[in-house]
This record gives C-alpha cells, sequence and structure tokens, in this order.
C-alpha cells in the first residue's frame, strides 16, 4: 500500500532518462523543458541587454527582466524594488554581510546562527565578525534536529544585531518555525535572515507574515538556472544599506570628485546583470506556481513519509531529521562509508549526495564525518524510493 503521491511532470525533464532515479534535488534542481525553453528563447531570439539601450529589442529585454523581478519577489510575498539579484544564495548572504553587516556592527555585538547552518550561511559572517570585533553564538537543535527556538530565546540579548538561521535545513530537512524566530529576534532588536535556499523550492514562503528582514534563495534549487539568486530585504533596510559592488548600472552619477548612486536594488546590482539568468529564473518560478508551491510541499512530504518507513527497515540504518522533513532524508548505514554507499547506489542508478553537505558543524554535532542524503523534486516518485531501497539493498550484501 503506497502512500504514493504523482505529480505526472517527469517526462518534462528531458535529463531525467528512464530508470534513473535523481535523488539529489537539494543540491541543484533538474530543469523541466519550460526553463530550457525560455533560456533557449532568450538567447536565440529575444537576446540584447538591458536598461541601456533605447532600442526596441533592449526594452522588451528590460521588461522581461524586470517581469522577473517582480515574480521573484511575489514568489515570496514581497515587492518588487525588495529583490536584488545576486548570483546565489551564497553572494546575497555575502551582500548583507559586507554592506548591512559592516555599516551596523561594532565590536562586542553578537550574531546568532545555529548549528545546522550551511557553510554559507556561517562563513560570511565569521568575516564580518573578524573585522568589527563581533561574536558568533551558536544556537543548539532539538532532539529532532530543528533549530532549538527555547533555546534562541534564552541565548538572545541586546547585543544581537542578527539572527541568520536556515528556513529549511539542506541536511535534515528541518522546517523553521520562521514566525517565532522572528519575534524572538525582533524582541530584542535584532534582524532576522533566513537562508531560504531549501525552502522557497518546497513551502509557500510569505515574508511579510513571517516578519522576515532578510530572505535569500538560489534559482538552481527551484528548478531554475545556476548563477541567478535572489536577496530580498524589507525596503527601509535595503534603502538604508550602503553599496557593496561598484561599477556601471549602480550609478547615479560618477566625477572623479564624487559618485551618487541609484537607489535600490539597482544601487546592489553593479555591471551587467545575468539577463537571461533571471528569465530562466521566472520560467521556472512560473513553473512551479503551476503546480502550486501547497501542492509540490504535501507532494514531498508523502514522499518522506514513505522514504522513512521503507528505510526503516533496512538493517543497521540510522535515519537523521524530524518526520515531517521538507523533502530530505539523511542517513547513515553502519560499518558503511557514506560514499560508498554512494557509489554503489550509482552503479544501480539512483544518484544520491554523500557528503558533509556544506555543514561540517552539524556533521560535527551528530558525531558523523558525513551522511548520505536523498532529497526529491516534483518530478519524484515512489520509484525512485523503491530503488533507493533495492539500492540499499545491494550496499549491504557488498559488504555483507
Ligand atoms: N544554504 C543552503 C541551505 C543550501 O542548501 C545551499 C546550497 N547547497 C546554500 C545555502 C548555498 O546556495 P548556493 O550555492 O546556490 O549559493
Amino acid at each position: 500500500a503506497h502512500l504514493n503521491s504523482a505529480l505526472a511532470v517527469r517526462d518534462q525533464f528531458p535529463a531525467i532518462p528512464a530508470g534513473w532515479h535523481y535523488l539529489d534535488s537539494a543540491a541543484t534542481a533538474q530543469k523541466p523543458q519550460a526553463v530550457i525553453d525560455a533560456i533557449t528563447r532568450a538567447y536565440g531570439h529575444d537576446y540584447a541587454t538591458v536598461h541601456r539601450g533605447v532600442y526596441e529589442r533592449s526594452a522588451a529585454m528590460t521588461a522581461s527582466f524586470e517581469a522577473a523581478r517582480a515574480a521573484t519577489a511575489a514568489l515570496i510575498g514581497g515587492e518588487e524594488h525588495e529583490v536584488v539579484f545576486t548570483r546565489g544564495a551564497t553572494e546575497a548572504i555575502n551582500l548583507v554581510a559586507q554592506s548591512w553587516g559592516m555599516a551596523n556592527l561594532k565590536a562586542g555585538d553578537r550574531i546568532l546562527l545555529s548549528q545546522l547552518e550551511h557553510h554559507s550561511n556561517i562563513v560570511p559572517w565569521q568575516l564580518l565578525a573578524e573585522r568589527v570585533g563581533a561574536h558568533i553564538d551558536v544556537c543548539p537543535l532539538d532532539s529532532h534536529g530543528r533549530i532549538d527556538l527555547d533555546e534562541a530565546e534564552a541565548m538572545l540579548t541586546e547585543q544581537h544585531k542578527l539572527v541568520a538561521f536556515a528556513h529549511v535545513s539542506n541536511v535534515l530537512g528541518s522546517i523553521l518555525d520562521a514566525k517565532r524566530a522572528a519575534e524572538l529576534a525582533h524582541k530584542v532588536g535584532a534582524k532576522l535572515l533566513l537562508d531560504g535556499c531549501q525552502a522557497a523550492a518546497r513551502l509557500p514562503v510569505d515574508v511579510s507574515a513571517i516578519g522576515a528582514d532578510f530572505y535569500v534563495f538560489s534559482a538552481h534549487k527551484i528548478y531554475g538556472p545556476t548563477g541567478i539568486g535572489a536577496l530580498w530585504a524589507r525596503k527601509e533596510i535595503l534603502d538604508s544599506m550602503p553599496p557593496w559592488h561598484g561599477g556601471g548600472a549602480m550609478i547615479d552619477r560618477v566625477t572623479f570628485e564624487r559618485t551618487t548612486y541609484l537607489p535600490a536594488p539597482s544601487r546592489f546590482e553593479a555591471g551587467t546583470p545575468h539577463v537571461v539568468g533571471a528569465i530562466g529564473f521566472k520560467a521556472a518560478i512560473d513553473w512551479v506556481n503551476g503546480i502550486g508551491l501547497d501542492a509540490l510541499h504535501a507532494h514531498e512530504s508523502a514522499l518522506v513519509t514513505e522514504c522513512r518507513a521503507a528505510l526503516r527497515n533496512v538493517p543497521g540504518i540510522t535515519i537523521f531529521g524530524p518526520d515531517d522533513s521538507a523533502g530530505i532524508v539523511s542517513f547513515a548505514l553502519d560499518g558503511v562509508h557514506p560514499h560508498d554507499i554512494g557509489t554503489i547506489l550509482d552503479d544501480t542508478g539512483v544518484a544520491v549526495r554523500a557528503g558533509h553537505h556544506c555543514a561540517q558543524p552539524l556533521m560535527d554535532y551528530l558525531g558523523v564525518p558525513a551522511t548520505a542524503r536523498a532529497s526529491f523534486a516534483a518530478h519524484s516518485d515512489a520509484g525512485d524510493i523503491e530503488a533507493l531501497v533495492r539500492g540499499l539493498d545491494k550496499v549491504r550484501r557488498i559488504f555483507g
């Protein structure tokens, strides 16, 4: 009796041939044909630069680029002028750290992160903290692998200027109570940054309902192209932030004596932007909206339930994270290195991720060098889980 959920979109993914089971969508999502077509059209038919041209083609491209910004904002419940296009979530966090952080943090201030953060939500804050003399505190996890907000509440002080948490863990799939995190941060006068890399592709997100101050995510995890992502920030915060990268497209007037800058978001988009990336981003968002994030979340939740139930029957397995994780299941097998799991599964046509998942402090906390991770997407189905379980049988036969 399968609790199977099928969105029946698998045939829209040309890079997923029959018999291949792609369970690494948390690293990067495969692309539906609609996204590939939009990118091909943008380069092959509609191509020109944005913002500068007085000719029709460039004006049309500018309109498409700005429509992508509007779609990106709408996806997470923000306003169009609150979205800055970046190279991805990593660059978005570095932007906040170097612009807002350098302007607002001083020696003795504190930043609260959590034990489960991706390196890209740790290292930019360490660079900032070293520069200004701030301190980083680490919020522990509860027994299910969720950020323990009771602990966060006890740890937060007036010295804390920023709380930066993953909305969904890329290793455990655990979902943050983001609204409560915002309330706790604001109670001490701190801002809340949410790393929405995994959440934006898997859950309905509404930054205003949450009360977040910054939200970051990458297009490539939400069925869009690599090389583009978004920073959303509350308007009054974004307007107050100094420029970060200097160059063309971000200035108002340049003289050798003095240069003035455009308002946000343009002020943060120096140089020719990833125009076609933005168009692919919008195509991906349109595609996801066609399914609906509620439906997508329900689909992935059903797969997680089915997967965890199936994995529990595998002898010697440890399954990490909470039962209601969002589309992601990490596990380990007694006596088998996760890399060997990954390699043998690959031989059986199952692609999982094995490693530290850019979350070494979380591996230290779990007491493992690495985990194997299966992660789902719109195209995933019960057949992928069956193939995973068959593959793990083979792993166990090989390792006796
Ligand atoms: N945060 C989380 C939770 C992630 O899963 C990832 C990607 N693995 C990142 C940040 C970094 O995203 P990117 O590499 O696209 O900048």
